[in-house]
């Protein structure tokens, strides 16, 4: 198992930093002649002209093996749901971003999330699944999977002393975001990969590692190097950057693109050029200057917030009383091998009861919603506002009490996505919002 640091310096195994590459991405792609223009184009044709049947034919047969051509010469396009320049260039640096050999991307995170378990799974696989999860993936795990014969099963996947013991036969995939959403737990990727390994030299079929990345980014945090197969991304988040366009994207080895690129052709949620355009050009190439400026920020805030009477406990990678500070100092690491903590921050209210607490975040975050002016009540995450929400009634109300407890999410957390304003500012619209909560 590469550290880290190691894997980063292999990612980085061009002359120039990976920063420098997100920015510029490959010289030439052979995704499209556009060596004059300084901008990559954003292209807009759903068919494209064939001129001759041999080419037709030859398309399709390379598409239904991408992984024979894909690499080595400018592929024929044939159809916008199949592949695409514009998209293709995206995919190209989401691979780079991710030290990954491919990217292949997707309508929305829904979209890429669904396709890893839809392309690997047959009728009667399972996902184990860590107990904290978005929303819209357990809601996909036990309200379609069953239509399908597959199943979600959920544990507590920060206990690696148990995670062999819960493997069955009819395990494919085990899946996990971290840092969690919303509460912002660490969980150990390599330790579990290193456990998947060693359990899969006794299977027929191994277990595959499936890591939601949204929360860290790829400037954070790369799941392939810790020895995950599949790093999951939402990009309307701080990839896409401003909050202007939705997508996904799914990371893997070689291996993996054929039946991606397959299944998205099918089923059909695939990224648009127009929406693949300004992530591209605008989101990925000021990801990591938009990351350091909202973790110092974010530094600042979770801080403050620490200290505030009203505030019982902070959740932030950054902070020295982050419960799991070793372990995220160890895989949360940009580009250049120093911590990255990221910028979301969740807290709990202080209260006599676990119901008070519940009523002083509900104040708190309502009167930031009619008083802040820095401060936005709104779900989503990672733009360049900073954005507050109380996930036990939003993001996480399809969770039942029950799973909101056993997820760890009391009615006294809020959320914080921070976004670029400056600290002292966001400090104070806080501060004022506690005040009167
Ligand atoms: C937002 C989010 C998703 C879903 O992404 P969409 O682009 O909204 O489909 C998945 N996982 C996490 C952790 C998210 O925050």
């Amino acid at each position: 198992m590469p550290s880290p640091r190691r894997a980063t310096r292999r990612i980085a195994r061009h002359r120039y930093g990976l920063e420098t590459v997100l920015v510029h991405g490959k010289p030439n792609s052979p995704k499209w002649d556009y060596s004059h223009h300084v901008v990559p184009p954003m292209s807009a044709s759903v068919a494209y002209r064939l001129e001759s049947e041999h080419r037709g034919a030859k398309g399709f047969v390379d598409f239904v093996s991408p992984t024979a051509s894909h690499f080595k010469r400018a592929p024929i396009y044939l159809y916008d749901r199949l592949d695409e320049p514009t998209r293709g260039m995206l995919e190209e640096r989401l691979a780079y971003a991710h030290g990954a050999d491919v990217a292949v991307a997707f309508a929305s995170g829904m979209g890429a999330i669904s396709a890893v378990f839809g392309a690997v799974m047959d009728s009667g696989d399972e996902v184990l699944a860590h107990q904290t999860l978005y929303g819209c993936t357990v809601s996909l795990f036990d309200h379609w999977f069953p239509k399908y014969r597959m199943r979600g099963r959920y544990a507590d996947l920060s206990r690696l002393d148990r995670l062999e013991r819960l493997l069955t036969p009819k395990t494919r995939v085990v899946h996990l975001e971290s840092p969690t959403n919303p509460t912002l737990e660490c969980l150990d990727i390599a330790g579990i990969a290193a456990i998947l390994k060693r359990a899969n030299r006794r299977r027929r079929r191994p277990v595959l590692l499936s890591v939601d990345n949204t929360f860290a980014t790829p400037f954070a945090q790369r799941p392939l190097a810790l020895g995950a197969d599949f790093a999951v991304e939402s990009l309307t988040k701080d990839i896409a950057g401003f909050g202007t366009d939705m997508g996904g994207a799914v990371m893997t080895r070689r291996e993996f693109e054929s039946v991606l690129f397959l299944y998205r052709k099918d089923f059909g949620a695939v990224l648009s050029p127009r929406a693949a355009w300004p992530i591209l050009v605008y989101g990925l190439p000021t990801l990591a200057t938009r990351l350091k400026r909202q973790e110092e920020t974010a530094l600042a805030v979770a801080a403050y917030l620490e200290r505030h009477p009203k505030v019982r406990r902070v959740a932030y990678p950054g902070l020295p009383s982050y419960p799991w500070q070793a372990l995220a100092r160890r895989q949360m690491v940009d580009y250049t091998g120093a911590f990255a903590p990221g910028h979301m921050i969740y807290f709990e209210t202080a209260g006599r009861t676990p119901a008070g607490a519940g009523r002083v975040a509900e104040r708190l975050v309502d009167g930031i919603a009619r008083k802040a002016y820095t401060i936005t009540l709104a779900v989503s995450l990672g733009q360049v506002r900073t954005l507050i929400e109380h996930p036990a009634s939003m993001t996480h109300a399809a969770l039942t009490p029950e799973e909101q407890r056993k997820a760890g999410l009391l009615s006294g957390g809020v959320r914080i996505s921070v976004g670029l304003e400056d600290p002292q500012d966001l400090i104070a619209d806080l501060g004022r919002g506690l005040a009167s909560a």
